[in-house]
């Protein structure tokens, strides 16, 4: 992007190696190759997108790729989350793709930012970067990094995933529409399922991340028609592509004649959603046994009353009796992952909401409580 900060720096011997297939396009070249190794990407999500993002740029070449996320590898997202590996479930999903594109090329910074973007750090993060690329699975965050992208004068390379369709395109305000202008009102909450509730085919986030990757990397080459005022549909089952031509709105809140949004505002209220997106925040008896068989760093905490305990405990578990919850909530590590369980799951789950509440990220309900892992795992606990 920057023709004065490629202009000062150089290929290795090792880099013209590595990348010889792209310097046989003419169209890529030792001067791409040197605008890609230049290029800031910001990835949002190191999930399903963010997987074939992250693994095509790095390997591409892209000089420096900023990955934010706070979540960590499950089992269930190996699926289609590629970047992850069978021995990364537990860890923190930046340290896992961290480990992966540095081994992918070495010759690329990689920058976490453990955080859940929100209205206080968009700006300042997406400012850092040249193209930010969308993988994130929520309307709160899409209009954050839409607004984000438009307020900041960045392009935003967009795709969204469910069950087996597709959709892509680049928003750029500066050239074209938003994802405001197409979408200038989320759906109400609970009318589009997520993936985790109404799945999603595996191959799914490849097909449609990798179109990601190739619109992110025209734009660093400056080459090529990019998806800017073009919404790109893929059908999976169909084996199709369609495509419709997207208009700047004139009257756009954010990027029109007049807009009336000038800085970044509350997406979970406008999105009508819970203060935080739904994620996966059940943990069977069966997971908890394994990973705490693997000496797991994890705090489980057993909510129950004392004269329960008196009956059947956990050996391994904290107590706070639920009605504390909120008062002692300082007593628990916000960078470990908390398990909280019960008897059955439902005040657990309560005290769950309690700690979102306080900022807590990293939390599980123990499905079925104690007496799940009476029934599953040890026999020897009383039930009750
Ligand atoms: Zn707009």
């Amino acid at each position: 992007m920057d023709t004065a900060r490629t202009k000062t720096e150089s290929l290795s011997i090792a880099e013209l190696r590595r990348y010889g297939r792209h310097l046989s396009l003419t169209e890529v070249g030792e001067e791409g190759q040197l605008r890609l190794k230049a290029g800031r990407v910001l990835l949002v999500g190191a999930g399903g997108l963010g997987s074939p993002l992250a693994l095509y740029l790095a390997a591409a070449g892209v000089g420096t790729i900023g990955v934010v996320d706070f979540d960590e590898v499950e089992e269930s997202n190996l699926q289609r989350q590629i970047a992850h590996g069978t021995s990364a479930v537990g860890r923190p999903k930046l340290a896992s793709v961290a480990a992966r594109l540095k081994d992918l090329n070495p010759h690329i910074a990689v920058e976490c930012h453990e955080l859940r973007l929100d209205r206080t750090n968009a700006l300042d993060l997406v400012r850092r970067y040249d193209v930010v690329a969308d993988g994130t699975d929520n309307f709160a965050t899409r209009y954050l990094v839409n607004d984000a992208c438009v307020l900041t004068g960045r392009p935003n390379v967009y795709g969204s995933i469910l069950r087996f369709e597709g959709q892509a395109s680049v928003f750029d305000a500066t050239r074209g529409p938003c994802y405001r202008c197409v979408f200038p009102d989320p759906p109400p909450p609970g009318v589009v399922p997520s993936c985790a509730e109404a799945g999603v085919l595996g191959v799914l986030p490849g097909v449609i991340g990798s179109i990601q990757a190739t619109e992110t990397i025209k734009l660093l080459l400056g080459t090529g028609e990019t998806l800017v005022g073009r919404l790109l549909l893929y059908d999976a089952l169909e084996m199709s592509f369609h495509e419709l031509r997207l208009k700047k709105d004139p009257a756009c809140p954010v990027c029109g004649a007049n807009p009336t949004i000038h800085e970044l505002i509350d997406y979970d209220q406008f999105c009508g959603a819970r203060p935080h997106e739904p994620e996966p925040i059940e943990m069977s008896v069966g997971e908890l046994s394994d990973r705490l068989g693997r000496g797991e760093d994890l705090v489980v905490v057993d909510v129950r009353e004392g004269f329960e305990l008196a009956i059947a405990r956990f050996p391994f578990a904290l107590h706070i009796p639920l009605a504390q919850v909120e008062r002692r909530a300082h007593e628990l590590p916000r960078d470990r992952l908390v398990v909280l369980a019960c008897h059955r799951g439902p005040r657990s789950l309560k005290a769950l909401h309690t700690l979102r509440g306080q900022g807590f990220t990293r939390l599980r309900n123990l499905t079925g409580g104690i007496d799940a892992w009476s029934r599953e795992v040890d026999r020897t606990v009383p039930r009750y």
